[in-house]
């Protein structure tokens, strides 16, 4: 994959696709991590004398009453908190104006464009790739650099589109993101998957995938309970996904050797914290109960399982990590991989979010910006972004 440090970027127009996707109440940047993880491209490419201009989504645009609330005005002031430096911000995302602005930019200065998906209240035209989009915005730069892994997986004009019409490079970020992943394309063994979360339906293609090449896979969370109930235990009123039931069947049998599952959960009566819970085993769980995280002996089997690792991937939470007292065994099994410093790569998304919350995130491995381009990329499936710059 071509490397920003490959590219040639003094006295260049360099735009860079950042992932300024960051949660904003009444103005306010509730959480800035995203913005933190743009910086060292960034300024790199000061160093490097580039003219720079910033590009990014933010949010889902639908109608007019969605503008406001997902303006990327607040993101050029934290910018300039974070780096420094003067950002100047273009309210349009084409136009004469933003053009001047463009041709003013001295080398290492900053210019920020207004969310690139203003323009699908016009159609579409950024998510849905358009063509003469892609085009325009390349004809702003002269090289660009795509550093927003969270879209990577998304064919839309401010990535595909720009980098079919420029010279175009992977930022920092991104590369680091794929050399942590790159890992999984040949592991090394012991290599174990751990996978939680709500849906059997979201990680069919990840465990298709998954299942060959690893050595175990220990699934909990809410989609063991299907797992459970293709192997006939009553899961009472625990997730259910009925569809892919047969799906789970026939992975059992075929990796009866691979997959781990629960031997006992928490289960309480109510999707809520208010109820007292119960360690059951998974044969004793009744009608009215359901499982919120898996129970103290399995997370011991699983802790065993992973005792020996050289890699582990990990998606998903193993309980309803959101209720304090579901989170036990997720926290735990993160702080057991912690202290026996194995290898782990959290792959973005809710089990992210999870160590996050408990102070855990900087001290694994890697964890992942990007859930849905992780989880496509531990599929199997090709980026569009990565195949655009390819
Ligand atoms: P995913 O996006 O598939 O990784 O799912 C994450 C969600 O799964 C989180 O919101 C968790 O609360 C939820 N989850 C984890 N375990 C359970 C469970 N036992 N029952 C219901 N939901 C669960």
């Amino acid at each position: 994959m071509k490397s920003i440090k490959n590219m040639e970027l003094k006295n260049k127009k360099v735009i860079i696709r950042c992932d300024f996707n960051v949660p904003i109440k009444e103005g306010k940047i509730i959480d800035d991590t995203r913005i933190k993880a743009s910086l060292e491209t960034i300024k790199y490419c000061q160093e490097k004398q580039a003219k720079i201009i910033l590009l990014s989504h933010l949010g889902r645009i639908k109608e007019q009453n969605d503008l406001e609330k997902n303006n990327l005005k607040p993101v050029a002031k934290r910018l300039e908190e974070l780096l420094k430096t003067k950002i100047f911000f273009s309210e349009e995302t084409r136009g004469k104006t933003l053009e001047e602005q463009i041709n003013q930019l001295k080398p290492k200065e900053i210019l920020l464009i207004q969310n690139t998906r203003y323009e699908d209240l016009n159609g579409k035209k950024e998510s849905g790739n358009d063509e003469e989009l892609g085009k325009y915005w390349a004809s702003l730069g002269e090289v660009f650099i795509n550093d927003a892994f969270g879209t990577i997986h998304r064919a839309h004009a401010s990535n595909v589109g720009i980098a079919s019409h420029l010279p175009s490079a992977v930022g920092l970020l991104v590369e680091k993101e794929l050399n942590a992943l790159g890992i999984l394309e040949n592991p090394p063994h012991p290599f174990v998957v751990v996978l939680g979360g709500a849906k059997v339906e979201d990680k069919i293609g990840v465990i298709g995938n998954l299942v060959k090449k690893a050595d175990k896979i220990l699934i909990g969370g809410g989609m063991a309970f299907t797992f459970l109930k293709a192997e006939g235990y009553e899961i009472g009123s625990s997730l259910l996904d009925k569809e892919n039931i047969a799906f789970c069947t026939k992975i059992l049998k075929e990796y009866a050797n691979k997959i781990i599952l629960p031997v006992d959960v928490a289960v309480t009566t109510e999707y809520s914290e208010k109820e007292e819970y119960k360690i059951k085993e998974i044969n004793e769980i009744s009608y009215n109960e359901m499982g919120l995280d898996i129970g103290p002996k399995t997370k011991e089997i699983f802790e065993n399982n992973l005792n020996h690792a050289q890699i582990v991937v990990w998606n998903g939470p193993l309980g309803v990590y959101e209720f304090n007292k579901y989170k036990k065994h997720t926290k735990e099994i993160l702080e057991y991989l912690i202290e026996n410093k194995i290898k782990t790569i959290l792959g973005g998304g809710d089990i992210v979010a999870a160590a996050t919350k408990e102070g855990l995130k900087e001290k694994v491995y890697h964890a992942s910006t990007g859930g849905g381009a992780t989880l496509e990329y531990l599929e199997g499936k090709k980026l569009p972004g990565l195949e655009a710059i390819k």
